[in-house]
This record gives structure tokens, C-alpha cells and sequence, in this order.
């Protein structure tokens, strides 16, 4: 008998709802009538068998693919619940800084509600496919000269005027939405793996596995949060942070690993030559950190956001 057939009779799938609806009962409040969702979430979770020939030898990998969310990244799990948050609180418009995932994801959830939304970015910094997809959803795109940390600082000032609810990852809704992702990973492995690793841009993701692992209340993987050695002038874009907001919290929940430029490189090709996924360059600091380390037992690494957002780095191959 193959073991791989479906069963004779299976229980046919109930359709997935949401993050939202999904996890309602560990999410902060939200009204039914104020829920604003792509169907975000419940994304696969890839073994890679021929990745971990390559890093050890008896290595289980495993790769959450959060570029098949509705925008592309991880984001939109976070943003589902600040966008439906801000329009149970009221508010007209969203207001946030971004290296580019985040625009595009507010853009998208601002979309389908009606709101305005203005993203502010480090002009001429961002990825083309991020870009199109800000001004595709109708988002204000507005380039500040500088980094990502500067167009930070301008949103935190405008904020402080009151007028419009920011949805960067300082919004407490973010971590709450994007910790869902640790709970389907226990669900799907059937308990936590021993590690997970992540790209280390802001930490805000970092906060957020360690809280939904916390949560799922099945035990504390090591995490390990991958950061670029060149966080100022990294080719990859998504994690080209200089100062980490969520630096103090993100380093008690996670080791922090360093890699280069060039291992995320070579890493985020042979995800792509010997798995068949192709993400984003700054998806791969996490593979390239398991890499360097060579943790045992059962990891997963998440690859944050989808490969077609940053066609340009292909000119780096
Ligand atoms: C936002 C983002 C990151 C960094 O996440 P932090 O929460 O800032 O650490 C990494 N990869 C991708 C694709 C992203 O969009």
C-alpha cells in the first residue's frame, strides 16, 4: 500500500478563514464587522530534503513559505489585525514606514477597506515589485531622502499628531497578528521544531515567533534571529535596518547569528537551484544562520517574503 494515498473517505477541508477568525480567541478584540482579510495565513511548510544533505548530514528542514501570503510576505499576517484594529477604532487613514513589505501590505489591507494610506520610504531604496504593488493598491508613496530609519523617525513624528493610526511593527496589533505563524507551525510539525531561524531586520518577527511559540504553550525552540553583517547597505533590501526597533526584546527572545552578504547569497540561490523556491533575498539570512550554526534535530527556517518582489537582485547571480 502506498503510504502517501489519501484516505479512502478524508474529511473534506474546512475553508480557511483568516488569521483573524482563525485565532480569535488569542487576538486582541476585533468585531466581526471591522475584520478587513486577504485569507492571509495557513501557508506550507516545505521539507528540504536536498538543503539539509547540503548543510549536515541527518539534518530535518523544513521552510515556512510566507511569500504565498497575499502580498507576497509575512507581513500581512500582522497587518490584517492593525488594519482591522484601526478601522474598529475609527480611523480614515494608516500611516507607515517601510523598506518596502510593509508598504505593500498596508496598501493592499488599506485597499479593500477604503482607507487612506500613505507609506513612507527611503527613496530609491525599495524593491520594484514592492513598489508597484504600493501604487497598483493606490497607496500615497512618499520618499524621503535616507534610510529606512529616517523615514521611521518622520512616521513617529507625524503620529504623535494623532490624525492617523501607524501600522509599523512599534503597533503592538503587528506582533499579535504575525505570532499565528508560530501556531500553525506546531500545528503542521504536530509540536515545535527544536529551531527556528529568521531574517533579523527590525525584530518585531523575532518578538513575534517567541510570543506565539509561548503561547502554543508546546515548548520554546531555539530561535535563531539572522542578521546581515551590512545592515546599512545590504543587497538585501527587507532587513536593511541600521537600528532595530525591537533590538532589546528580539535579543533576550533569540540568538543572534551574523552572516554576510555573501552567504545570504549563495544561499538564497541554492534554495531556489535545490529546493524550487525562489524568495527574496533577505528570506535566505535564516537558511545561511542554520548554515554557520548547524543546529540538530528538527528546524525550520521562514522564508519571509516571495522572490518576484526584488527581480532586480537577480543581476547579482
Ligand atoms: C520585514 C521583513 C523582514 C524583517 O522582519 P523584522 O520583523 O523587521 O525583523 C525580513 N524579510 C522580509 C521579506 C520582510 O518583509
Amino acid at each position: 500500500m502506498n503510504p502517501n494515498a489519501p484516505a479512502a473517505n478524508p474529511t473534506p477541508a474546512q475553508p480557511w478563514r483568516g488569521i483573524i477568525r482563525e485565532f480569535r480567541t488569542i487576538l486582541p478584540p476585533i468585531p466581526e464587522e471591522a475584520v478587513v482579510t486577504l485569507l492571509e495565513g495557513n501557508t506550507p511548510l516545505v521539507p528540504a530534503p536536498r538543503l539539509a544533505a547540503r548543510i549536515a548530514p541527518g539534518l530535518s528542514l523544513h521552510l515556512k513559505i510566507e511569500g504565498q501570503n497575499p502580498t507576497g510576505s509575512f507581513k500581512d499576517r500582522g497587518m490584517t489585525v492593525a488594519v482591522s484594529r484601526a478601522v474598529a477604532a475609527g480611523a480614515k487613514a494608516v500611516l507607515c514606514a517601510s523598506t518596502g513589505n510593509t508598504s505593500a501590505s498596508a496598501a493592499a489591507y488599506a485597499a479593500r477597506r477604503g482607507l487612506r494610506c500613505v507609506v513612507v520610504i527611503p527613496g530609491g531604496q525599495i524593491a520594484l515589485g514592492k513598489l508597484a504593488q504600493a501604487m497598483i493598491y493606490g497607496a500615497r508613496v512618499v520618499a524621503v531622502e535616507g534610510n529606512f530609519d529616517h523615514a521611521l523617525e518622520l512616521v513617529r513624528a507625524l503620529s504623535d499628531e494623532g490624525a492617523v493610526c501607524v501600522v509599523n511593527s512599534i503597533n503592538p496589533d503587528r506582533i499579535e497578528g504575525q505570532a499565528s505563524a508560530a501556531r500553525e507551525i506546531v500545528e503542521q510539525l504536530g509540536g515545535p521544531p527544536d529551531t527556528l531561524a529568521l531574517p533579523y531586520g527590525g525584530g518585531g518577527n523575532t518578538c513575534a515567533y517567541a510570543r506565539g511559540f509561548g503561547e502554543a504553550g508546546a515548548g520554546m525552540p531555539r530561535l535563531l534571529a539572522v542578521e546581515t553583517a551590512e545592515r546599512a547597505e545590504t543587497f538585501a533590501s527587507a532587513i536593511r535596518i541600521v537600528e532595530p526597533v525591537h533590538r532589546e526584546q528580539a535579543e533576550a527572545a533569540a540568538e543572534v547569528v551574523t552572516v554576510t552578504d555573501g552567504e545570504i547569497l549563495d544561499w538564497w540561490r541554492a534554495i531556489a537551484r535545490q529546493e524550487g523556491i525562489f524568495c527574496e533575498p533577505a528570506s535566505a539570512a535564516g537558511v545561511a544562520g542554520v548554515a554557520q550554526i548547524r543546529p540538530g534535530g528538527r528546524v525550520v527556517c521562514v522564508l519571509t517574503g516571495h522572490g518576484l518582489k526584488d527581480p532586480d537582485a537577480a543581476e547579482r547571480l
